[in-house]
């Protein structure tokens, strides 16, 4: 069965680091292949402290969309925890240059105790496991190097839309996507390089995904109770929407 587990809804600084919502990232199970995505603050926690347990040592890969704190605390961390200690060499990371190089987020020592730390580009296509994935187009976020990812399973194309301002070639990006995971961390436009709720409702409208989450919320949208507004766009759109939870497990069977 392939699910995916939201190990954390928070978005932006107040609501992650005043743990109004948590921040563990996104846990994929695709084709029996185990994936972590943006291990933000707490996620080690969150995998084992559900009542169904994550493992982490079954992980074969993690991957990092930009190396924001709210993505990237906890990612030494679970290299630890998927190596059993280091003491079993095994899986992959991904992260952008930025997070490998310079003032890296990826603590030296850890690199050894994988298989490889591989470098994220634009339009690049990689693969953990049986799982194939692409980074379709470079957001803008800041200063800081940031992809989102597109995952092909034998079944479904998974899209995950991280942080990012509303660009022209967003939508062209993550067309035909069975599954779309959207970051709307504003509930209205503002100056900072995230969606808002009116954006996302576009890019929704014109990729047309058989389901859509929203997730990744900051102050203004969780005001704004995404969870009443998720069917009000199921409503509007006539395509699927929902409202990620903390610890939301969500079967992929849901999407046809
Ligand atoms: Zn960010």
């Amino acid at each position: 069965m392939d699910y995916i587990v939201f190990l954390g809804t928070a978005g932006a600084r107040v609501v992650v680091f005043k743990q109004i919502r948590a921040s563990g990232g996104l846990w994929f199970s695709l084709d029996g292949t185990e994936i972590m995505v943006d291990p933000g603050p707490g996620s080690l926690v969150k995998c084992l402290s559900k009542k169904e347990k994550l493992d982490p040592t079954k992980l074969s890969g993690i991957i990092l969309t930009h190396r924001h704190l709210d993505h990237s605390a906890d990612l030494n961390v679970m290299i630890e925890a998927m190596t059993n200690g280091g003491f079993k060499k095994k899986g992959v990371v991904f992260a952008p240059e930025d997070a490998i190089e310079n003032d890296p987020v990826i603590l030296k020592y850890l690199r050894g105790y994988v298989d490889g730390v591989n470098v994220l580009k634009e339009k690049g296509t990689y693969s953990i496991g049986d799982i194939s994935f692409t980074t379709p187009i470079k957001h803008i976020h800041g200063k800081v190097e940031t992809y989102g990812l597109k995952f092909k399973t034998s079944k479904y194309t998974i899209s995950y839309i991280t942080d990012t301002k509303f660009f022209e070639g967003l939508k062209e990006a993550y067309e035909e996507s069975d599954l779309l995971i959207i970051n709307v961390v504003r509930y209205a436009p503002s100056e900072y390089d995230h969606l808002c709720l009116d954006e996302a409702k576009e890019l929704i409208k014109g990729i047309e995904p058989k389901m859509t989450v929203l997730t990744h919320f900051g102050m203004t949208m969780i005001r704004a109770r995404p969870w009443e507004i998720a069917p009000k766009l199921t409503e509007e759109l006539g395509l699927k929407v929902l409202c990620a939870r903390d610890g939301m497990k969500l079967d992929l069977q849901e999407i046809s």
